[in-house]
């Protein structure tokens, strides 16, 4: 066994005993991104010097007693979380050469447990997307097949701890970023409950979305990096004042008595049999565990699509005004009024789909629409999670498909964004309802793409998904599998 191969618990256990050095470790996912990442493309942006440093820095420290909770482990950073000195390129050709300042607080939160930065990993652009094909700085692949989508947007966040190039990583989860992609690429996604873990720093997608959340092979590292970058911070006003649990207690095994939600509307028209399958599969893991199974309705799924794509390109309209060419990233140097500068820095740096949401955002946030779709949309919110406050009055845990399918193939709905957006259906309404959701690897398809399994909880309980996903991942057996090309 390579030590990239090892989880982060059983790295932490191994560098803890004096049995292997945080530069061993690094050197092995360093060695490990040389042999895969020409085909992967997990990262924008490597740093290996800096990485050995702070391994060596990491050692050090180790020998002097220190015991941060992630001292030594290797981990890669979404290209969207400000880190000092490293650049920032929220995969867009307008932030290309931006190097931040300052450091976004999961990034401190990651450094100050001693954490060592590998880079910073491919996503879509501004994190708009569920294939990250539209990161302008090279496409991941799907580690478990060739030519296959690693999910979006956080793709590179999946791809790389997926195939041993580091041990954790940070994704954003705006309408599903880190549970798609992790269910695609076969590993555990948290997105925690809005207000849980700090935004400061996370360049802005949809302010009232966006939450940051960890990728890991397995649910106790999810566990162990929750302990780390969740907390309180006053430089987030959303950010909520209260004490976090240490969320590794929460691996406990047996499910009796456990409610586990099954809504109606996630197994509708639409899903892949492969995919019913093991998310059947995993609901009777936790009966014949002692779970008790409650059928319920989330009547208003059926809007969360139209009414993400409403609020999420409002909001992104107005958090993406800033790149202007004045205080950030590119500016056209050819420009002979400043209106003109705006407009040719903004044709020449924004892509497509960027341009896309920010016409429709600015739309319908416009006088006289206002009123039609955004309060609109905020309403139907509302009752999304009135749906979510009803069902856990009856259940524990709602479990359900993350996607409908398995990884397609790269380029397949680059085209048409319609059917990307479908993609997101069972994603979304988390993020619309503030609520913790996970993606725990559930099984493979014939073809042999993995299939995750959704689990959501009330807001602040990811203790309670923890649980459910260990259990999962005891059964199946699964947990710390590395694709192995
Ligand atoms: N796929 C969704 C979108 O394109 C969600 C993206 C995200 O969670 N960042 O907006």
């Amino acid at each position: 066994m390579q030590p990239y191969e090892l989880t982060m618990v059983q790295a932490m256990e191994k560098l803890d005993a004096g049995e292997l050095s945080s530069v061993e470790l690094t050197q092995s996912c360093l060695k490990r991104i040389g042999e895969v990442e020409k085909d992967l493309k997990s990262f924008v942006t490597i740093d290996a010097d800096s990485a050995i440093r702070q391994a060596e820095n990491a050692d050090k420290m180790r020998r002097g007693g220190a015991d941060g909770s992630l001292l030594g482990i290797p981990l890669g950073i979404k290209d969207l979380l400000c880190t000092k000195g490293i650049r920032t390129t929220c995969g867009s050709k307008i932030l290309e050469n931006f190097v931040p300042p300052y450091d976004a607080a999961v990034v401190e939160n990651i450094k100050n447990a001693g954490g060592v930065i590998l880079g910073k990993l491919t996503m879509d652009e501004f994190a708009m997307g569920s294939t990250s094909e539209t990161c302008k700085f090279g496409v991941p692949q799907n580690p478990w097949k060739e030519g296959y989508v690693a999910g979006g947007s956080s793709g590179g966040s999946a791809s790389s701890v997926a195939s041993g190039e580091c041990l954790g990583s940070l994704g954003s989860d705006t309408g599903g970023s880190i549970r798609q992609p992790a269910s695609l690429c076969g590993i555990v996604g948290l997105k925690p409950t809005y207000g849980r873990v700090s935004r400061y720093g996370l360049v802005a997608f949809a302010s009232s979305l966006d939450q940051v959340g960890p990728l890991s092979r397995d649910v106790a590292d999810s566990a162990l990096m929750m302990n780390v970058i969740s907390g309180h911070d006053k430089r987030d006003s959303t950010s909520m004042k209260m004490e976090t649990p240490d969320f590794s207690k929460s691996l406990v095994e047996g499910v009796k008595g456990l409610r586990v939600g099954v809504p109606e509307e996630y197994f509708g028209e639409g899903l892949d049999p492969e995919v019913r399958r093991i998310v059947e599969n995993g609901i009777k893991i936790l009966k014949d565990g002692g779970a008790e199974i409650v059928n319920l309705s989330l009547p208003h799924t059926d809007y969360c699509v139209a009414v993400y794509y409403l609020i999420a390109p409002a909001e992104a309209s107005s958090n993406l005004a800033r790149y202007d060419g004045v205080a950030y990233g590119l500016r056209d140097q050819k420009a002979e009024s400043l209106l003109e500068m705006y407009k040719e820095t903004r044709s020449a740096g924004f892509g497509a789909e960027v341009k896309r949401r920010i016409l429709i955002g600015t739309y319908a946030l416009s006088s006289g629409y206002y009123d039609a779709y955004y309060k609109k949309a905020s309403q139907v919110r509302t009752l999304i999670l009135n749906d979510f406050n009803r069902a856990f009055e009856s259940c524990d845990v709602i479990i359900s498909p993350v996607t409908p399918t398995p990884a397609w193939k790269i380029g397949e709905n680059v085209d048409d964004p319609l059917s990307m957006y479908l993609s997101d259906i069972l994603t979304l309404s988390a993020n619309l309802a503030g609520i913790p959701g996970m993606s725990v690897p559930g099984g493979f398809s014939d073809k042999g793409l993995p299939v995750g399994i959704q689990l959501q909880g009330a807001h602040f309980r990811e203790d309670v998904l923890l649980k459910t996903a260990y259990n999962i991942e005891k059964a199946l057996g699964m947990g710390s599998q590395i694709a192995s090309r």
